[in-house]
């Protein structure tokens, strides 16, 4: 082999390291060939607007939406055209009604793992892919949900605030029903999916509510969480999540 023969393969060595490298770089980041933006623009729903801003690193998917449902619930009302019963037993909390919002969600379009993870909190962690807020497995007070907030869920695990503010806080009959349907993003910039995984198998999660593998978005693979898989307080809901963000959470602004 002569010189020139030798720095090409040394050559085609170090590009065949660098390309290996950058694969397992994103694992932990995100697929390197499915873009997030991408996912985002074709799964939400048109009543979430959707730009981007700001370049490289500091990129960022910009949502914005009214936070209202475009399906079923008793908080529309009786008499509205959307207007349905509450699940049996159940009945609406202090806060009868919902009302528009003006959400705003920026979440960084290559999302890392954060080196120090921070707790969700009360409020807005996430939205899901028609516009409406995700919140986590507390209440006002910050204490876990109990029987008496879980009476005033509708079919789809939501209620509104008190500042009127409709939001879930577990799967239901409009998002996800023991499937791998996708159901939003968390501020992290990660998606959230059902119970199940595409093979149709309950994944095993972190302490994050999450893992690495595919998912029918990303079938290369991406960090994502997974609703709960418990039936939490045997009450037929699953809580979203709870615990801490994987990642660095975006600013939600309402
Ligand atoms: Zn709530
Ligand atoms: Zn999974």
């Amino acid at each position: 082999m002569d010189k020139v023969k030798l720095s090409i393969v040394s050559l085609s060595l170090l590009v065949l390291g660098t390309t290996f490298y950058s694969c397992n770089k994103g694992k932990i980041v995100s697929t390197g060939d499915v873009s997030i933006t991408d996912v985002v623009k074709a799964k939400f729903s048109s009543a979430v607007s959707i730009s981007t801003k700001g370049i490289g690193r500091k990129e960022r998917i910009i949502l914005k939406s009214n936070g209202l449902p475009e399906h079923k619930t008793p908080y529309w009302g009786s008499g509205h055209a959307l207007y349905e019963d509450f699940p049996s037993g159940h009945a609406p909390n202090a806060n009868t009604t919902m009302e528009s919002q003006t959400y705003v969600m920026k979440i960084p379009t290559n999302p890392a793992e954060a080196s120090s993870k921070e707790e969700t909190s009360l409020g807005e962690i996430g939205m899901a892919l028609n516009g409406v807020a995700i919140y986590n497995d507390r209440e006002g007070g910050n204490v876990s949900l109990d029987a008496m907030t879980l009476s005033t869920f509708d079919n789809s695990g939501a209620h509104p605030t008190p500042g009127k503010n409709y939001h879930y806080h577990t799967t239901g009959k409009y998002t996800s029903v023991d499937d791998a349907k996708l159901i939003g993003f968390l501020r992290d910039g990660f998606p959230i999916y059902g119970r199940k995984d595409m093979t149709g198998e309950y994944p095993t999660l972190d302490e994050y509510g999450g893992h690495y593998g595919p998912t029918e978005d990303f079938p290369n693979g991406i960090y994502h969480y997974h609703a709960s898989n418990v039936n939490y307080l045997n009450s037929g809901y699953y809580i979203l999540k709870a615990g801490s963000y994987y990642g660095t959470k975006g600013k939600f602004t309402k």
